[in-house]
């Protein structure tokens, strides 16, 4: 069976992001949507919120299983058995970073490769940080993320308001 693992913080999932999940799931026989857990980020959803949301978005692809993981990829790679990573490429910005990381995967495990999928044009400006930077001016963000993770990243960012406010009372 051959089986893909497509990592990322997804906080929160975009629409950039279920393009190359939709895409990924159809040049393999399982995907395996992993969101990390990475402790030097300070997220906006917890892990759980953002599992929850890519299962939401992901439940009618019958091939695509979201989990969460710690510690290095390739281990986790090896411990599901996955052969390939699948990883979005936006712009030449992505590029380097991109194939650091895929080349040092690489001499960690050979036996696992990363493969790129190019964005499609219309969502090549999407990502997760300007989908939270705008909402948090109170701009439309419905182009970038489905209805369902809109509604949770407002409710999110009024919940932060709110408690913001309440501290400085
Ligand atoms: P990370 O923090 O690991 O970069 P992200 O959630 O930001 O996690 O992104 C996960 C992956 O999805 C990365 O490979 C990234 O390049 C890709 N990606 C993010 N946004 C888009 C997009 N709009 N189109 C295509 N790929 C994207």
């Amino acid at each position: 069976m051959k089986q893909a693992i497509y990592p990322g913080s997804f906080d929160p999932v975009t629409l950039g992001h279920l393009d190359i999940i939709r895409r990924g799931s159809r040049v393999v026989d399982h995907l395996i949507v992993a969101v990390l857990v990475n402790s030097a980020k300070s997220p906006l959803f917890s892990v759980e919120e953002r599992v929850e949301m890519l299962r939401h978005e992901t439940a009618h692809m019958p091939n695509v299983e979201v989990q969460s993981f710690q510690g290095l990829l390739v281990d986790y790679a090896r411990m599901t058995g996955s052969a390939f990573i699948v990883r979005g490429l936006r712009a030449v910005t992505d590029f380097e970073y991109e194939l650091q990381i895929s080349q040092t995967n690489k001499m960690i495990a050979p036996e696992i490769d990363t493969v790129f999928f190019t964005t499609s044009l219309n969502y090549s400006y999407v990502s997760s940080s300007v989908v939270k930077e705008i909402a948090s001016y109170g701009g439309a963000i419905e182009k970038m993320v489905t209805p369902y993770v809109a509604e949770c990243v407002k409710t999110k960012i009024k919940m932060q308001m709110e408690e913001q406010s309440y501290e400085q009372h």
